[in-house]
């Protein structure tokens, strides 16, 4: 805690005085360029890895980065994703899982849970087609490889989920969003982008117009099955052999 509260010391003491500009225009409101969805593991943090400042990002937190179903639960979720996209405008939603997901870990030995963690195992039932997809079509995988299949998986199961959202779909009728699947690896840094065309989790283009964006797929290529990553995918997310 003292290394808490030191931080917040040199927070007032430094970041506050250089950023006052910045403070006082963000005070009078918010224009997020993203809305950022993304696992609590303290290991990811957003702004750090995007390098954003202040009133870039506007983020969901939650173990496992799960978007619940439209429907499935009363959550914050789906009232934060409506208030980012109706009443912040924004129009690009970013869904980033990591390596090494303790939810992941936790969703491969979901039976273990119930008993032990009634609410990380109820929780965790907002996933379960990721669950069921990995286990039914790569059951025979290592461990530590069905785990990377988990995190990549999840992250297109939640983009299936956003979709299920009212304003997420009628914006994607007009196309003014974007919807993105990162994996962020906590080993190295680094970060790999879904590119829906190559059905890859890719390296992100360094000319960001043209990052990988599921929108540039064909009409119904969002269909559930069509996102799924070809067997073999797992041997290349995190392990860097395109
Ligand atoms: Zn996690």
């Amino acid at each position: 805690m003292k290394k808490l509260m030191r931080g917040l010391r040199q927070f007032q003491d430094n970041y506050v005085p250089e950023h006052k500009k910045l403070m006082a225009t963000l005070a009078k409101g918010q224009s997020p360029n993203a809305l950022f969805i993304t696992c609590s593991d303290s290991r990811v943090q957003p702004e750090l890895i995007t390098q954003a400042e202040l009133g870039e990002l506007f983020v969901i937190r939650n173990a496992g980065n799960i978007v619940p179903p439209f429907g499935a639960t009363n959550g914050g979720e789906g009232a934060t994703i409506e208030y980012a996209l109706k009443s912040l405008n924004v129009d690009h939603i970013i869904v980033c899982g990591h390596s090494s997901c303790g939810a992941m870990k936790g969703l491969l030995q979901i039976g273990n849970l119930e008993a032990k963690m009634p609410l990380v195992y109820n929780w965790l039932i907002h996933t379960e087609a990721t669950r069921q997809l990995v286990e039914d079509n790569y059951g025979d995988l290592e461990k530590a490889d069905k785990l990377d299949m988990l995190v990549g998986e999840n992250v297109l199961t939640q983009i299936e989920n956003l979709r299920t959202y009212p304003a997420v779909r009628s914006m994607l009728h007009r196309g003014n969003l974007s919807l993105h699947g990162w994996i962020y690896n906590i080993n190295d840094g680094s970060i790999l982008a879904y590119d829906a065309e190559r059905h890859a989790f890719v390296p992100p283009f360094s000319d960001p117009s043209k990052a990988p964006n599921l929108e540039h797929s064909q009409p119904g290529s969002h269909m559930p099955g069509e996102h799924r990553l070809a067997r073999g995918q797992s041997e290349r997310i995190f392990k860097g052999s395109y």
